[in-house]
């Protein structure tokens, strides 16, 4: 399918609505019937009809359509944040006794689910290294139902083989799901690659505008309906008509936006290759990336993230850093239009600081939409200011 088709015209049934061309935002919490046996319908098979926006709303259902054929999936569901994208697609698929694999360091609400949650209910967990396919099969038990991915993630940009990870979790029959938010569907399609639940959250790079929260996953048609009928249902944690009207209207510049951060980042990240007082850096596709290969092989792109390993054996020469940047905003999150910074000694108590443990010096860059030469001075005013 064209991608300018899915973002303009898929799912937007324009004659039913004055042909106006934005979507009408459906704000309703029920709907109407004439007839008991539409009703009866209703409550058998809640996911093909209007009858409660918990369920299925018509301004919710253009952007499921868009977001499914965008990962090239059979169905997508949308939910209020993408934590809640995550916990659904989890819970829908293990039980008590059930063990999970899951890529050490996941993203902070998934280390949350599988160290405090699912233990409560008799689900188990081992964190890998998930940049070694052995590791996964080494810690894959008889009891393993589940695998957890994340590739790229947003600080390392660790990365899985797919494909690899996908074949092996398929000849076990166990479940995989992958939060691709890092590349959206634009530079990674992991359906495509083998993996059965693609996550993303549509609050960085879909939304865009740092404005709204919202959370995708994809999958098959039965999934779906799987999660539909019982988390989705009753977690209630599906995206509002308002919230998914701002998705919409995301999508449209999604792939202009996505261009343009990945210029912008190339610009920066030449700058900050050649600056005496970055350590090194991380990003997927520089050449000195440690899974440089595997990136090109499986990924269309790479934009907005870049981890820098200040040169210094001083917090407060980090937190002079940060707090010298006068554009660049410090906050959490990325996808906006706006560029962000956060250090990771910001989430270390300050007596626990080790200079030697390059983690700790880290600084996460996001750019967003400005001129990249405005960001370059920002930063290279900040550095000059560091010591
Ligand atoms: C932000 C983020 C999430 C969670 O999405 P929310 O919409 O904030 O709930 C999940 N994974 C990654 C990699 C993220 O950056």
């Amino acid at each position: 399918m064209d991608i300018s088709y899915i973002l303009n015209e898929l799912g937007e049934d324009r004659e039913h609505y004055f042909n106006a061309v934005a979507p009408p935002i459906i704000q309703t919490s029920n709907f109407t019937f004439k007839k008991v046996s539409d009703l009866t319908a209703a409550f058998e098979d809640e996911m093909s009809t209007y009858l409660y926006s918990r369920g299925i709303n018509p301004t919710v259902d253009i952007l499921r359509k868009k977001l499914a054929a965008l990962d090239g999936a059979e169905d997508c569901l949308v939910f209020n944040n993408g934590a809640a994208a995550i916990f659904a697609g989890i819970m829908a698929y293990v039980k008590a006794g059930d063990h999970i694999v899951s890529v050490k360091s996941p993203y902070t609400w998934v280390q949350r689910m599988l160290e405090v949650i699912l233990p409560r209910f008799g689900v188990t967990h081992t964190f890998i290294d998930g940049t070694k396919i052995e590791n996964w099969e080494t810690a894959t038990q008889p009891n393993t139902t589940f695998y957890y991915l994340e590739s790229p993630n947003s600080w390392t940009f660790a990365l899985q083989d797919i494909r690899a990870v996908a074949a092996l979790a398929k000849s076990r029959n166990i479940k995989t799901l992958i939060d691709n938010s890092y590349c959206t569907p634009l530079y990674q399609k992991p359906i495509d690659m083998g993996i059965d639940l693609v996550m993303q959250t549509a609050t960085k790079y879909i939304g865009g505008h740092s404005d709204t929260l919202g959370g995708v996953l994809c999958g098959t048609h039965a999934s779906m309906k799987k999660i539909f009928d019982s988390e989705y249902l009753n977690i209630g944690s599906g995206i509002q008509p308002f919230n998914a009207w701002l998705m919409i209207r995301g999508l449209r510049t999604l792939p202009a936006r996505i261009d343009r951060i990945t210029k912008t980042t190339a610009e920066v990240l030449a700058f900050l290759k050649q600056h005496p007082k970055i350590d090194f850096l991380l990003f997927p596709l520089d050449p000195t990336f440690p899974q440089y290969e595997l990136a090109q092989k499986q990924m269309g792109g790479a934009c907005g993230l870049i981890t820098i390993a200040l040169k210094t054996n001083s917090r407060d020469a980090i937190v002079r850093f940060c707090e010298s940047l006068k554009h660049i905003m410090m906050a959490v999150s990325w996808g906006g239009h706006e560029s962000l910074a956060i250090p990771k000694c910001a989430g270390i108590p300050a007596g626990d600081f080790d200079p030697s443990n390059p983690e700790h010096r880290y600084v996460r860059l996001y750019c967003g939409l400005e001129e990249a030469s405005w960001l370059i001075a920002d930063i290279s005013q900040a550095l000059d200011r560091m010591d």
